[in-house]
């Protein structure tokens, strides 16, 4: 199991304020530091982390294998996604083979024939890559993922609520025949299928290589993100009662949702990419 770690107690959204640093000794960096809200960070055996590199100045990321690289972690709990763990990260002068910066590990990776034929990437990865920093490019599968998990839950939340509208009978008929009740199954249900093309329209982006992959990947998060939480709060609705019963799926698809809109770069940070890439150069929010 790895992780990918990047945010630290003072960088979260700013990533460009990393405090854990990297410092070349020999063959060796050590790293100094702390990161919070890594997944998977408890039951990592190696860890990708984000340091700033103390004799360029810049940041980049180092792979840590645990048992050679040890480190201590600390689990934070939260209200979803409870099947992965949630995590602190301490460092203190951990020591890592210097081969594993990751440039020095990309640029392997890309000039050993066996190494790239292994690599998990597209071609239109590739194009990415050539296009945009590391980071940006591989960022952008994550962010539709998080945006087509997102509709996952929410088809599932929905799939329940129209199964209940069809059975549960009030007023001598069943709820579903009830135009309120109808009313939110069309928003729940276009919701799910336009959240669903634009996560299609995403990854259809990335296999292409395309430039656009970018605003698309961000927008596909927030939207499906979003979707699937006002999703689950009317799939709670109609279930009335049972909606918010400990019984029921529904409240772990409505805790898990509201997950959706922090991790790989929240929802506000999403949206001022994609006005960044609409707008161009020079609408930069952060310069
Ligand atoms: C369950 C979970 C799993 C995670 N997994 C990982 C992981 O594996 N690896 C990892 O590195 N990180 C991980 N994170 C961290 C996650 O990426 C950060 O929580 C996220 O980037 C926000 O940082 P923050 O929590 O410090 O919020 P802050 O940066 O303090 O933001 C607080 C609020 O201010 C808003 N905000 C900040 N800057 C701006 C701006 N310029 N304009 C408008 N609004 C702004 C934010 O959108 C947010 O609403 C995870 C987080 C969670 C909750």
């Amino acid at each position: 199991i790895g992780c990918f770690a990047e945010t630290e107690p003072e960088a979260g959204c700013d990533t460009s304020n990393l405090q854990t640093t990297a410092k070349l000794e020999g063959d060796y960096y050590v790293i100094n530091g702390k990161k919070t809200w890594i997944s998977n960070g408890t039951i990592a055996d190696a860890a990708f982390v984000g340091a700033k590199d103390l004799n360029t100045g810049a940041e980049s990321f180092f792979l840590l294998d645990r048992e050679a690289s040890p480190f201590d972690t600390n689990e934070l709990h939260k209200i979803g996604w409870k099947a992965d763990p949630t995590s602190e990260m301490f460092f203190e002068d951990c020591k890592v083979p210097k081969d594993n910066e990751m440039t020095v590990m990309m640029g392997k990776a890309f000039t050993d024939p066996k190494l790239k034929e292994s690599l998990p990437l597209s071609e239109g990865m590739m194009t990415l890559l050539g296009q945009m920093s590391p980071f940006t490019a591989l960022m952008t599968l994550p962010r539709s993922g998080m945006g087509l998990a997102s509709i996952g839950i929410a088809q599932a939340a929905f799939e329940a609520s129209v199964k209940y509208a069809k059975e549960r009978v009030q007023f001598g008929k069943p709820i579903g025949k009830f135009q309120l009740i109808q009313e939110m199954l069309y928003h729940m249900n276009v919701l799910i299928e336009t959240g669903r093309l634009l996560g299609y329209k995403a990854i259809d982006a990335i296999a292409k290589g395309s430039p656009e992959a970018r605003r698309l990947s961000s927008m596909a998060k927030i939207y499906g993100g979003e979707a699937a939480i006002k999703v689950t709060y009317d799939a709670m609705q109609i279930h009335g009662g049972l909606g918010v019963s400990e019984e029921s799926p529904l409240e772990r698809y409505y805790r898990d949702a509201r997950m959706m809109t922090i991790p790989d770069g929240t929802s506000e940070i999403m949206k001022l990419i994609t006005g960044y890439s609409i707008l161009g150069k020079g609408f930069s929010a952060y310069t």
